[in-house]
C-alpha cells in the first residue's frame, strides 16, 4: 500500500525499514512458533484464574498504581514493590524504557541501544521506531557473549542501553555468568538490562544481578509459563529507575482481568506453574535427544524452545512442516548462520511426536 505523501513527511524515516509484528495466520494442527506454553494448566487452576480474572464493576478503570500486583511480583522476586515496574507484557517495558532512555549519552552522537545477533527483535524494533541507532554485535560460535565484540560496541556507541536476553532468544543460550559481568562492567555508564524472559527453564537465574550493580535491571514475564494470554511482564531494577519509568507507563496500562487474574496465578498457582515448567524442561531434552538421534545439531537449551540446525536449508525444512501442518520459526531470511536454523518450541508430548516424525521426513 503506498504511502501518501503528506504522511511519507510527517513519519519518522526509520518507520520504512520496520514492518508490523504479524503472526503467520492460517490453521495449523500444531503450532510451535511462538515460545507460548502448552496447555498444562490444571481444570482447578484453569476455573481460578477465570473466577479471580472478573473485575467487581466493569465500569471502573483498573489501578493505576498495579498495588496488589507489584506486591505480588516482588513477594514472588524477592524484592520491594517499588523496585518492580508491570507492563503490558515486557514489550511494553521495552518499549517504557527505550521512551525514557531516548536520549543520547553524553559524549555520543546519537542515542543508541547495544545488543546481540541474534536476539529478541523488539530491542531493536523499540529502538529504532524512537530514532534510536541499534547495534547488534553477533553472538560466538556457541551462541555465548562475544565479550571483545561487545566491549568495542559499547565504546564505540556509547549507548543508553545495553539488551542481554539470557536465556537468548532464538538461541536458548543462557550467558555464561564471567561474560555478563564483563559487559556489565564496560558498560558502567550505561543501563544493562538482562532480559530473563525464560528463566523458569534454566537452572540459575541472574538477579543478584541488579542488587551488585546498580545500572542492571532485569526483565522478566508470565507469557512463556502458560499465561501469555495476560500480557503481563514486568521489570526489576533501582526504586529510582522504577519511579522515572512510571511516569511514561500510561496509568491504566494494565486491564482489570490481567492484573487479578496475574496476581492470583503468583500468589496461588507457583506450584503448579513450577510443575509445568519442569514438564516443559524434560520434554525438551526429550525432544533434544529425538531431533539429535534423527542427524540434526540441536544446541543446548535453558529455554522452552529448541535451537536446531537443518541439513536442507531452514526455509525448506520450515515450508515442509507447515505443509504438513506443523508451524516452527525460521529465521532464513536473515542469512548466514541462520540459514539453517529454526526455532522449534516444545509442546505437550504428541506435539512433539508429531513434529519428530514429520521432520525426520524432510529436514
Ligand atoms: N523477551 C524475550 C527474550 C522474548 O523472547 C519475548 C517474547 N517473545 C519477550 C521478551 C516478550 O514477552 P512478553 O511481551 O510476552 O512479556
Amino acid at each position: 500500500m503506498p504511502t501518501p505523501d503528506f504522511l511519507s513527511a510527517l513519519l519518522r524515516p526509520e518507520l520504512a525499514e520496520l514492518h508490523a509484528y504479524t503472526p503467520i495466520a492460517g490453521h495449523f494442527p500444531v503450532r510451535l512458533d511462538a515460545n507460548e506454553s502448552p496447555p498444562l494448566l490444571s481444570a482447578e487452576a484453569r476455573a481460578a484464574l477465570a473466577r479471580a480474572a472478573v473485575p467487581e464493576d466493569w465500569g471502573r478503570y483498573p489501578d493505576a498504581r498495579l498495588v496488589e500486583l507489584r506486591e505480588a511480583i516482588a513477594a514472588r522476586c524477592g524484592v520491594e514493590p517499588d523496585e518492580v515496574l508491570a507492563g503490558v507484557g515486557s514489550d511494553e517495558v521495552i518499549s517504557i524504557l527505550l521512551t525514557a532512555l531516548s536520549r543520547p549519552r553524553p559524549g555520543a552522537d546519537a542515542a543508541s541501544i547495544v545488543t546481540t545477533s541474534p536476539t529478541f527483535v523488539m530491542y531493536k524494533l523499540s529502538a529504532r521506531a524512537r530514532g534510536m541507532r541499534a547495534v547488534e554485535v553477533p553472538l560466538d560460535a556457541g551462541w555465548d557473549l562475544d565479550v571483545a565484540g561487545l566491549v568495542r560496541a559499547v565504546e564505540f556507541a556509547r549507548p543508553s542501553v545495553v539488551f542481554i536476553a539470557s536465556p537468548n532468544n532464538p538461541t536458548g543460550a543462557l550467558a555464561s555468568a564471567d561474560r555478563i559481568e564483563a559487559v556489565i562492567a564496560a558498560a558502567s555508564d550505561a543501563l544493562v538490562i538482562v532480559d530473563e524472559a525464560y528463566i523458569d527453564f534454566a537452572p540459575r537465574d541472574q538477579l543478584a544481578l541488579v542488587r551488585k550493580h546498580p545500572n542492571v535491571a532485569v526483565l522478566r514475564t508470565l507469557s512463556k509459563i502458560g499465561l501469555a494470554s495476560l500480557r503481563v511482564g514486568w521489570l526489576v531494577g533501582d526504586r529510582a529507575l522504577v519511579a522515572e519509568l512510571d511516569k511514561v507507563r500510561q496509568p491504566y496500562n494494565l486491564p482489570v482481568p490481567s492484573q487479578r487474574a496475574a496476581t492470583f496465578a503468583l500468589r496461588e498457582l507457583g506450584g503448579e506453574l513450577r510443575r509445568a515448567a519442569a514438564f516443559i524442561t524434560e520434554e525438551r531434552e526429550r525432544l533434544a535427544r529425538g531431533l539429535t538421534e534423527l542427524g540434526l545439531s540441536v544446541a543446548p537449551s535453558h529455554a522452552n524452545f529448541l535451537w536446531v540446525g537443518t541439513r536442507r536449508p531452514a526455509g525448506e525444512v520450515f515450508e515442509a512442516l507447515a505443509a504438513r501442518g506443523v508451524l516452527v520459526r525460521s529465521f532464513h531470511g536473515a542469512g548466514g548462520r541462520l540459514a539453517h536454523r529454526l526455532r522449534i518450541t516444545v509442546g505437550l508430548r504428541e506435539e512433539n511426536d508429531r513434529l519428530l516424525a514429520e521432520i525426520a521426513a524432510c529436514a
